[in-house]
């Protein structure tokens, strides 16, 4: 249960975003509290993606995404080099597979030497340095960690039901199934379920759209077939089918994008698309279809109505909403975290009840034979991201069962 104790900030959510809005908040003295509703954080939207460090190719001039996205390039770096987390920075090349896509590549450098697997079909590539893989569920899963070992309280298995404002006061009720607490400022990061909570404290300036991706990913054996993420020119819904190796050297070719209703990703994908991802991965990289796929995974995005992020700050009643972070929040993850800080500064002139910490430092922990990792104080978090799990285990699946 929950104590029925007061915080300067409860943010509701434990996905990516939620993560690191709680170690940077944490950081910055703030005396925070995380409530996820499912049994293990990083559960959702954030388990289902591709673990790129994004940086900002496609995004829209002058939009906040675009902002945070290059916020973030600017911080994570030092902060992935002190938490002692991989990453692999071996950029990305955008390629043109026809006159239309040709036309929209700015500058047209040819990369034969740099990917000599591509296929020839191509009609023209740019190189995007800086395009960077990361594990995507260790990184905000070890900065929640840190922030725990910072004073942070985490809850799981808490689902967030009811908020209730008092004026008097100025302070928020916080209402789950495991117990009430108080809080100076709520901050909304429930990302697919964004809109609900959003409504359960009487706004709806979004609604969320879910938008499906689906992947395959391939033996290790593969490893070699590229050195960089092979990217299609994006379009405006959709950067496209990306053929990328995660930092445990896994080849993965995904994800679709497809509109849905259901906020939930399926555990399996579906037969029609596994065929056209694998004819995808025979036209961009040939060599490709020797090797074998070992898992295929769903994630779903929290797009809503509007392309830009949903990040929204109510002073009147001191909630913050961090909404329809659709494609790009772990790549802004950190900026995100950072435009978080600064509008609670600024805009709520709400200051921090504890001193800043000056440094940031490694968390240790250690993968186990369970599909788990043990952190300090014996907290053990299950792998909930599919990209981790097939890295470190040796989990397959034979050919014929595709
Ligand atoms: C197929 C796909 C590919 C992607 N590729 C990339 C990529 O390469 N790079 C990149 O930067 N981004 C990528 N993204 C986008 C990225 O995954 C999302 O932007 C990010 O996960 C959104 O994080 P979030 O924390 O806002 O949402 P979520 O991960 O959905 O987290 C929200 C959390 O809030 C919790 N919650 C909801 N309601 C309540 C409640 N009432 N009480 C308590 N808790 C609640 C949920 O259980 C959930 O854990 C991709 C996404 C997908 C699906």
């Amino acid at each position: 249960m929950i104590t029925d104790q007061s915080y300067d900030v409860v943010i509701i959510g434990g996905g990516v975003v939620g993560c690191a809005t709680l170690f940077h908040l944490t950081n910055s003295g703030y005396n925070c509290l995380m409530l996820e509703k499912n049994k293990h954080l990083v559960s959702e939207a954030s388990a289902g993606n591709s673990g790129m460090l994004h940086t900002g190719f496609d995004a829209p001039l002058g939009s906040l995404e675009l902002h945070c996205i290059q916020q973030c390039q600017l911080l994570i770096f030092d902060i992935l080099n002190r938490l002692d987390l991989p990453y692999n920075r071996l950029g990305a090349t955008m390629v043109a597979w026809d006159s239309v896509q040709m036309s929209k590549l700015p500058i047209i450098i040819q990369h034969s030497m740099r990917e000599p697997n591509l296929s020839r079909n191509a009609t023209g590539a740019i190189h995007i340095p800086g395009e960077t893989i990361v594990d995507p569920w260790l990184t905000p899963i070890v900065m929640a960690e840190h922030a725990r070992i910072r004073g942070a309280k985490i809850c799981t298995s808490a689902l967030v039901n009811n908020v209730e404002f008092n004026d008097s006061n100025r302070t928020w009720n916080v209402y789950t199934n495991k117990g009430n607490v108080g809080s100076k400022i709520v901050i909304n990061c429930s990302g697919l379920y964004g809109d609900i909570v959003e409504k359960i404290a009487g706004y709806s300036s979004f609604k969320i759209k879910p938008r499906k991706g689906q992947y395959l990913i391939f033996s290790k054996t593969a490893k070699d077939v590229i050195s960089s993420s092979i990217l299609p020119v994006p379009t405006e819904i959709t950067k496209g089918v990306i053929v990328f190796k995660s930092v445990y050297d896994n080849v993965i070719i995904g994800p679709t994008a497809e509109e849905t209703e259901d906020r939930h990703a399926s555990p399996t994908i579906d037969s029609i698309i596994t065929t056209r991802l694998r004819n995808y991965g025979k036209k961009t990289v040939p060599s490709l279809s020797k090797h074998d796929i070992v898992h295929m995974y769903t994630g779903v995005r929290p797009a809503t109505e509007n392309k830009d992020y949903q990040i929204i700050a109510r002073p009147d009643r001191n909630w913050l909403t961090v909404g329809g972070i659709r494609s790009t929040g772990l790549s802004g993850c950190i900026g995100i975290a950072d435009h978080i800080l600064s509008q609670v500064k600024d805009k709520f002139g709400i200051e921090p009840s504890k001193s800043c910490w000056e440094s940031i430092h490694k968390v240790n922990f250690n993968f186990t034979k369970n599909g788990t990792v043990m952190f300090p104080h014996g907290i053990e978090h299950l792998i909930t991201h599919p990209l981790t799990f097939t890295g470190v285990t040796r989990q397959t699946i034979s050919q014929s069962n595709l």
